[in-house]
């Protein structure tokens, strides 16, 4: 059975280099070596079976129920992929929505035996909240017409929801922008992230 969780601010940012406190804490409560990555809103998946340096990827999977994977986030979308067989932590933002990373992560898990799968997606901004410019709105809500809704704001879970159609999802329905418990990149232009941590 998978174990996940998703921290808040209280817990303090993942995302500060320099202060190691926050990841050493997780370690510690995870009892479990903790792989994060280099995000860059690509749509590369790394398969992660021993802890090694931070690959340059906004997936992991994993089949070795010794290390966790984590996701950093502020307003995108962290999502959480399970199996008996396999896990992945996922970076969902707009760029991932278009370039199918999602859909990779699943790829993956299916390659190393994963079946029935299931996700579910921690807090990012909400689809009243996340507005872009009127040509950027019109570009995706064209190809994934599920994001639209409100005049010049993407639901991005929606959008990931008809992308990964095939299994059920799961939204925590919190959103980063409104709910000051969590770090929002939007909300206030901070560096801070919280993750989402999913292991075997
Ligand atoms: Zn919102």
């Amino acid at each position: 059975m998978a174990r996940l969780l998703f921290t808040s601010r209280k817990f303090g940012s993942l995302a500060d280099s320099v202060d190691q406190t926050a990841r050493l804490n997780l370690a510690k409560f995870l009892n479990k070596q903790v792989q994060f990555m280099a995000q860059t809103h690509s749509n590369e998946i790394a398969v992660v079976d021993q802890q090694g340096t931070t690959p340059n990827a906004d997936g992991l999977v994993t089949a070795n129920k010794d290390i966790a994977l984590a996701v950093r986030v502020a307003d995108c979308l962290p999502l959480l992929l399970f199996s008996k067989q396999a896990v992945a932590a996922v970076h969902v933002g707009r760029k991932g929505l278009l370039n199918k990373v999602a859909v990779n992560a699943v790829k993956k898990m299916q390659e190393l035996g994963a079946s029935n799968i299931a996700g579910v997606v921690g807090p990012h901004i909400c689809g009243k909240c996340y507005e872009v410019d009127a040509q950027m709105y019109a570009d995706i809500t064209k190809l994934h017409p599920a994001t639209g809704g409100k005049q010049n704001h993407l639901n991005l879970y929606a959008g990931l929801v008809e992308q990964l159609s095939d299994l059920p999802l799961s939204n925590l329905d919190i959103c980063t922008k409104e709910d000051l418990a969590y770090f929002s990149h939007r909300a206030s232009g901070e560096a801070g992230r919280q993750v989402g941590v999913i292991s075997l």
